[in-house]
């Protein structure tokens, strides 16, 4: 229960500076939460009381799949993070991680993540398949000290996770509790009002036999869904595949270098050819940092109408990590003009490259022979060579001929360029025919990721020596599943999905309060007496009532009303005189004057039904 006079409740009529998005203004307007300093947020009492209320829903699907809720410790000792590997990538490289040292000079982080605490807690408590397969989740706090804090809580530095990882003997039990957690968030989302859609998602260096994103469908969402209409396939743009247009067959049929002046992108190129940007082999460069400090200099050849999807190309250069003795890759990018004087021994115009440019332009190259020890800053002496699958069938084809002004044209592989190792690196886009039907054409939305279920494997176990004891006796690692859930990212995008101009539309489920009683003139004694009396019977009917019995005028409250978006309102006016009172709906204005004895009967049926 609460009076809106004794309320902290402050709304701001001006849309707050520091948002961009409809979602942040309103949160921020209509008092929800209040910034405290770059991706940092007090959560007031209305927020508070959404999030506990998606949490609950979290709560309850996660425990009806038998996992159990726990609480783990968001100070993590830097070891664990050492023998899991990540701790250098994680404060350093990424920098994701807040660290201190404390009094002791021990290191320590800020959990953003918990499969370091879970591995060692499932490491010293579980020691046979017996006591498997388990499942331990929480809803906690997070910190990431994210580069680009944005749009309030969809992208905070602190900000409220569930978080679950699960144990198994083998990869079939993990695909079980994967296959829970999968139906386990399209029943939290659907129960929070949401409109999403489950896709493929990148799951990144780490390997594993799959992982699910599931995005809330919404204009202002920072991902890219490529998906078909006939429901059968959806991913993240990171990890789509799809059918490229075909190629057109080349119309030069010797092989010649031509004079191509001021033609240094694909798109000039084809013009003063004359010819179509399919059978142009498009080569790009990349800047590849390893974590051992190592710089390795990546060649991309592609089809010209095509783009490279770096998540997927970075993906590539993470297993090459070994051949470079490194772990991982700390950046990936286009070197400018500058990064390029660095390396190359000659000026370079990137427009004019061609697949077999010399290694010898690394400059680097006569001082420092392959894996010996390098430098930091070093530069790998050989480019990696890599075709994405496009160029692979091309023939006749047109690329750049290692000199300014000057391409050739009617090039083969084999006779005149050396195919290199093929990979899928490319963009998928819309408009693509998808692989599984050629006449389905991709579509595409824009989605927020507001949970992520991944099949981890033993990334985990293994690095950290966490294993348990088989049926036949045998020491293995423990088979891992991680699923996330962002609970004050959803709680955001439900407002992003559902808002008018006059406010914030609340799911019934996941709203701060169910109704709203309006009392439009304090000072006629009658509007008091019925609103009080109903605000008493409709919350010991457990339908969750504010009354906003400030001193203000009608239209202030009701703008107020629609701001906040609390789902129905009910208005102690003008059809008093008639025993009656107004019942509005927020989402869709609706109003209905109905008998005061049957406004709480009314409300639970509105809000059961919902
Ligand atoms: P993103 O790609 O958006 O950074 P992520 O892949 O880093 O997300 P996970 O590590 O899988 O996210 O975290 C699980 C969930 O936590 C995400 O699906 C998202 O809903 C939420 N989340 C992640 N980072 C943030 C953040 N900075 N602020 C709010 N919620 C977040
Ligand atoms: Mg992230």
């Amino acid at each position: 229960m609460m009076r809106l006079s004794q309320m902290l409740f402050v709304t701001l009529r001006e849309e707050p500076a520091e948002a961009e998005i409809p979602s942040h203004k309103l949160l921020v307007r209509a008092g929800f939460i209040r910034r405290i300093g770059s991706g940092i947020y007090s959560y007031l009492p209305l927020m508070w009381r959404v999030l506990q209320k998606v949490s609950q829903i979290v709560r309850e699907e996660m425990n009806a799949t038998g996992a159990q809720e726990c609480l783990l410790p968001q100070l993590q000792p830097s070891e664990l993070w050492k023998e899991s590997g990540r701790w250098d990538t994680y404060t350093k490289a990424e920098g994701i991680m807040f660290s201190l040292v404390d009094r002791q000079q021990r290191e320590l982080g800020l959990g953003p993540t918990h499969e370091e605490v879970i591995t060692t807690v499932a490491k010293e408590m579980i020691q046979s398949y017996r006591q498997l397969p388990v499942h331990l989740y929480q809803i906690q706090t997070k910190f990431r000290d994210e580069i680009r804090p944005r749009f309030g809580l969809m992208r905070g530095r602190e900000f409220i996770m569930k978080d679950g990882y699960s144990f198994h003997t083998d990869e079939e039990s993990l695909k079980k509790t994967y296959q829970d957690m999968d139906q386990a968030y399209r029943n939290i989302l659907t129960r929070c009002g949401l409109a999403f859609r489950p896709v493929e998602a990148d799951s990144g260096a780490i390997g594993g036999s799959g992982s699910q994103e599931f995005m809330v469908l919404a204009e202002a969402g920072e991902d890219e869904v490529l998906y078909t209409d006939d429901g059968i396939y959806a991913a993240n743009l990171e990890k789509a595949v799809s059918l490229p247009i075909n190629a057109e067959v080349s119309p030069f049929i010797t092989y010649e270098k031509r004079a191509t002046p001021h033609s240094d992108t694909i798109e000039k190129l084809a013009k003063f050819l004359g010819c179509s940007p399919t059978i142009i082999v498009k080569n790009v460069l990349y800047e590849a940092i390893y974590d051992n400090g190592l710089t390795v200099l990546v060649l991309v050849n592609i089809r010209g109408d095509q783009d490279v999807n770096e998540v997927k190309l970075q993906n590539e250069l993470v297993k090459l990590a070994p051949t470079y003795q490194a772990n991982t890759v700390l950046s990936l990018k286009v070197p400018d003009g500058i990064a390029i004087q660095k390396w190359a021994n000659s000026p370079l115009n990137c427009g004019y490259i061609a697949p077999n440019l010399s290694d010898d332009l690394i400059s680097q190259n006569k001082e420092q022979s392959p894996l010996t020890p390098l430098d930091k800053g070093g530069y790998y002496p050989r480019f990696l060579r890599l075709a994405d699958a496009t160029v692979k069938d091309l023939t006749n084809f047109v690329t750049g001929a290692n000199q300014s002004g000057f391409h050739v044209v009617g090039a083969n592989w084999g006779t005149d360029f050396t195919l290199p190792t093929v990979v899928d690196v490319r963009k998928a886009a819309a408009g693509d025919r998808s692989l599984h039907d050629s006449s389905q054409l991709l579509q595409s939305a824009r989605g927020i990721e507001v949970g992520h279920i991944f099949q981890l494997g033993t990334k985990y176990s293994q690095a950290m020596g966490a294993t348990f004891i088989n049926e036949q006796g045998e020491e293995l690692p423990f088979v891992m599943g991680c699923y996330g859930i962002g609970v004050s990212r959803l709680a955001q995008s439900a407002v992003e999905q559902s808002y008018d101009k006059d406010g914030i539309i609340w799911p019934v489920a996941i709203a701060p309060y169910h109704a709203m009683v309006i009392i439009p003139n304090t000072s006629d004694s009658e509007q008091v007496k019925v609103a009080e009396q109903l605000y008493q019977d409709l919350n010991k009917a457990g339908i969750e009532t504010l009354l906003d019995d400030r001193n203000e005028r009608a239209g202030v409250k009701f703008k107020d009303a629609d701001l906040v978006g609390i789902p129905f309102r009910i208005v102690t006016g003008r059809s008093l005189k008639d025993g009656k009172v107004e019942l509005v709906k927020r989402a869709n204005k609706e109003s209905q004057d109905i008998a005061i004895s049957e406004v709480v009967s009314t409300l639970k049926h509105l809000i059961i039904g919902n």
